[in-house]
């Protein structure tokens, strides 16, 4: 039995079979609103009475029914429920994802590109259904299975814990996304490695040792970007290392997601609305916070400059703030890419 589950879980034939089951349950009601236009008109139509959204989104946890196959006798189909536990790794930036896909309307097909069409699909297609455990569970099949997840099976049931770090667990699977090239030359002929090639996939920008006489961010992200001079670290190397410009590998990205676990919260009184990102501009979009006490993220952004904060274990899930938030207990930054208007 067991090796069977995991097999079945293991198999590509799973993200069909997981569609199709939701489909089966008769949960694809039309409707004639996104919950993107849903958020928008409760933020733009809110009372000062209540501030939450009318209904959950994206619930901590869930629970998932899968049918894992049939008793070649009776024809009876064999279910196994699947719980998940710990998805506040991945919530956050599952919200800030739908929230850009649906902002923006060339965004979709721009990362369908590095993620797959059909994923973009499918998933706005589920958030838009309300349909959130399925949601999670795209993501986990889709595109976690690729880099990083193995699940652990019970004997009695099946359990999806994702407990750990959102950027291992949301981040690093988002392909070539975010990518960056940077080149280097020693000037010691005799270096072992004369030329070399930094790829990085994502964007950990790290506090400036000195604070700078600007904004400590955008210092940072210059940091990481422009070209630079330093000292060799070759084995037995004395020579000059120096750094090109760093470029994007695939254009300017829709979005761009700041790994900020190193900064401390004094660092962050001031958090730039505009970035310049190796030449082009940059809109904060919203960010995930962690609570170190809790062990758990949850993330705020914005909507027609209106600020929300999403924690997916409160039972009103979705608020309106009153105000732009401190963000303090920084986990990411997101931005977006301002339109070339
Ligand atoms: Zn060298």
């Amino acid at each position: 039995m067991e090796s069977k589950l995991y097999y079945s879980l293991d198999c590509t034939e799973d993200l069909n079979t997981l569609l199709s089951n939701t489909e089966e349950e008769g949960l694809q009601i039309e409707r004639t609103k996104t919950l993107f236009e849903e958020i928008r008109a409760s933020v733009n139509n809110n009372d000062e009475q209540d501030r939450s959204f009318w209904r959950p989104v994206l619930p901590w946890g869930g629970v998932y029914t899968i049918r894992a196959g049939r008793k070649a006798i009776s024809c009876i189909p064999l279910y196994v429920k699947i719980s998940l536990k710990n998805t506040c790794t991945i919530d956050g930036f599952l919200m800030l994802l739908y929230v850009i896909l649906r902002e923006n309307q060339t965004f979709p097909r721009e990362v369908g590109i590095f993620l797959g069409k059909e994923f973009v699909d499918h998933f706005l297609h589920l958030m838009d259904s309300y349909d959130y455990t399925t949601v999670k569970l795209l993501w986990i099949w889709d595109r976690m299975s690729k880099q990083q997840y193995r699940s652990e099976i019970h004997r009695a049931a099946l359990e999806i814990d994702l407990f750990g770090n959102e950027h291992e667990n949301f981040t690093k699977n988002l392909e070539n996304l975010m990518s960056t090239v940077q080149e280097s030359l020693c000037t010691n002929w005799g270096c072992p490695a004369r030329f070399q090639e930094l790829l990085n996939q994502t964007i950990n920008i790290n506090p400036p040792l000195e604070p700078p006489h600007r904004d400590l961010i955008q210092s940072a992200v210059d940091e990481f970007f422009c070209p630079k001079i330093l000292l060799c670290k070759e084995m037995g190397c004395d020579g000059l290392r120096e750094f090109s410009q760093r470029v994007f590998c695939h254009g300017p990205p829709p979005f761009v997601i700041l790994n900020m676990q190193l900064w401390k919260s004094e660092d962050l009184a001031y958090v730039p609305y505009h970035l310049d990102l190796s030449q082009h501009r940059y809109l904060l979009e919203g960010a995930t916070l962690f609570s170190k006490e809790e062990h758990h993220y949850s993330a705020a952004f914005q909507i027609d400059g209106n600020w929300l904060h999403y924690d997916g274990l409160r039972s009103d899930n979705l608020i309106l703030l009153n105000r732009p938030p401190e963000l303090l207990l920084l986990s990411s930054l997101v931005y977006i890419r301002a339109s070339d208007k």
